[in-house]
């Protein structure tokens, strides 16, 4: 059981507030939605205006997979330009958000049942950042990241996320960032300039998520691979469907769930992204 007196150093070192924080799952994307002017990015950018100002943000990355469980806990988080082959404007980008390590030592503690590692090395990746940035482009907001463990089923992952609920609460804004349909290895990259482009087994996948959702079938979810032949094409590995369970996990009997930015890119991703929220 979490107490008040557990928050009590990250609650005197940040204004008061009662809100309690919605959740977001989102597609993030190529890293290049981190600086371009488009859709996605502008939805990122309205969530950041109309939702209440968090006193942290927490992000799940698909792109930070790990043994074992960890969290940044250093005072001033490195960008992370991790990826290949772009532009060099995009290596350039520093979101010099602040970290919190009280916060981080906080979250630590309310991850009861696995040893969570406080880490001093990662920073926030591109699964963070390029979301973040639009969302807050101040700045001013700490952001920490929370590791998968990799090496866990998903079901583990559903459960641990459960333990973070309390951070709601306490202003702290949960955001989960991967994609729940990401096969890079059947991208159409002679499609990526087509709106809502999208194959039709990514199509049924992302539509059977949707649904299961929807109607609040999170079992079916967390055993995704029982959803048919074509989730074996939508997630033929799980880091960026992941990030969806640790956002699912946190929803409440009476949330309902709000879907965006809900388009296929180049066949074989989708940018579907949710909102969970009372
Ligand atoms: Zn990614």
């Amino acid at each position: 059981m979490t107490t008040i007196g557990d928050f009590k150093t990250f609650a005197q070192a940040l204004p008061k507030q009662n809100t309690k924080m919605p959740v977001l799952f989102i597609g993030h994307g190529s890293p290049m939605n981190g600086i371009e002017i488009n859709e996605f990015s502008n939805t990122w950018k309205q969530l950041g205006k109309e939702i209440a100002t968090p006193r942290a943000v927490l992000c799940i990355s698909a792109h930070w997979l790990t043994k074992g469980t960890h969290i940044t806990a250093m005072e001033n988080p490195r960008t992370i330009h991790d990826f290949g082959g772009f532009p060099e404007t995009l290596y350039q980008v520093q979101y010099p958000a602040p970290g919190n390590p009280s916060l981080a030592s906080e979250i630590q503690k309310l991850l009861k049942t696995v040893p969570t590692g406080l880490d001093h090395d990662w920073g926030l990746d591109h699964g963070c950042w390029t979301v973040v940035r639009n969302m807050f482009p101040d700045a001013h907001i700490p952001v920490l990241q929370l590791s998968i463990d990799f090496h866990k089923p998903t079901n583990y992952h559903y459960q641990l996320a459960k333990e973070l609920n309390n951070l709601r609460t306490k202003g702290v804004l949960i955001i989960g960032s991967g994609n729940i349909v990401h096969n890079l290895g059947k991208i159409a990259w002679d499609k990526f300039s087509v709106p809502d482009y999208g194959f039709d087994w990514a199509i049924e996948f992302n539509e059977t998520v949707k649904k299961n959702i929807t109607e609040k079938k999170h079992s079916n979810l967390i055993g995704y691979q029982n959803l048919g032949v074509a989730s074996k094409l939508a997630v033929p590995t799980p880091d960026h469907y992941l990030p969806l369970l640790y956002a699912l996990a946190l929803q409440e009997n009476n949330e309902q769930v709000s879907f965006f930015n809900d388009n296929y890119i180049a066949g074989s991703l989708s940018m579907t992204s949710i909102k969970i929220s009372s």
